[in-house]
């Protein structure tokens, strides 16, 4: 095979030695591609008998047999968490095999923040107090869909993770001195929070801090995975604050490579 990739490392050995180490990561990196190629494939393949089974039950709960009606509606409700799934896997893969910047096309960020309002509302069916903040004025760069993708999930988990009665708000607001220019997307809340030995670890494909919660929640376990290939991609920052029994507030670093003037035409609408 050609394709060799070495993944070398200089180590400093004496005062005007250094080691040069090197190592065939050609081996690794095919498997990390078949897994990928696999868990596509199969997530592909689980779409069509998923949405096959779907319609069939939409079908039957017709109201004939109302002593199956619970049992169908709960039938319903985990054909579509695994579609959701699958969806999610695909995303995800999707994600992975785009090395590299995404579109470079731009986000008008006023719709974006309807979107994600909207979504709220419909996820907390009035539980919960949801604020949009707006005090950014300008627009992003990069893939309007993925962008999407990452913040809905925020405000997912942010519904999802916070009792009722609890605050959820959305900030597009300028970034610090650290980021001159740069723009900071946040989304809090007022929820469980996260314990501190959990955090490095969070965004791990299924890694769930509490896996009874957050399987009633409703989550596939992959939401913030996406987020940080999305955010990866569109190189920006992830940073996570979270306090027990206090709340999280999960913030979108970007920087001034990623804004743009609101006023300039061309921006597209998220879904
Ligand atoms: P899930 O589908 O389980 O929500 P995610 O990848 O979106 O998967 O989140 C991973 C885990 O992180 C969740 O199971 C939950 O334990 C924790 N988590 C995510 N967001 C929050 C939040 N806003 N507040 C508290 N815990 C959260």
């Amino acid at each position: 095979d050609p394709a060799v990739t070495l993944s070398m490392r200089l180590i400093p050995y004496s005062e005007n030695l250094w080691l040069l180490v090197a190592r065939d990561v050609s081996r690794l990196l095919r498997l990390e591609q078949m897994r990928r190629d696999f868990v596509a494939n199969v997530s592909h393949e689980l779409r069509t008998p998923l949405t096959v089974v779907h319609g069939y039950l939409d079908l039957i709960d017709d109201g004939q047999y109302p002593e199956l009606t619970p049992m169908l509606a709960e039938m319903q409700r985990q054909s579509q968490r695994m579609a959701q799934l699958v969806e999610d896997l695909l995303t995800l893969s999707r994600l992975e095999s785009q090395d590299g910047l995404p579109a470079e096309e731009p986000v008008a960020m006023a719709p974006m923040l309807s979107t994600l309002r909207r979504e709220a509302l419909a996820l907390s069916q009035g539980q919960h107090g949801i604020t949009i903040e707006d005090s950014a004025g300008v627009d992003l760069v990069g893939s309007g869909k993925e962008l999407h993708s990452a913040f809905s999930n925020l405000v997912a988990n942010a519904i999802r993770y916070t009792p009722a009665g609890g605050e959820v708000t959305v900030r597009f607001r300028a970034d610090g001195p650290a980021n001159p220019k740069g723009v900071v997307l946040e989304v809090s809340d007022t929820g469980y929070g996260i314990p501190a030995a959990h955090l490095p670890r969070i965004t791990e494909r299924f890694y769930r801090v509490s896996t009874s919660r957050s399987r009633e929640s409703g989550g596939t376990g992959l939401g913030l995975a996406i987020v940080k290939h999305v955010l990866q991609l569109h190189r920006a920052r992830l940073e996570i604050t979270s306090e027990v029994g206090r709340g999280s507030i999960f913030a979108c670093h970007f920087s001034r490579d990623r804004v743009r003037r609101r006023d300039e035409p061309g921006a597209s609408s998220p879904p």
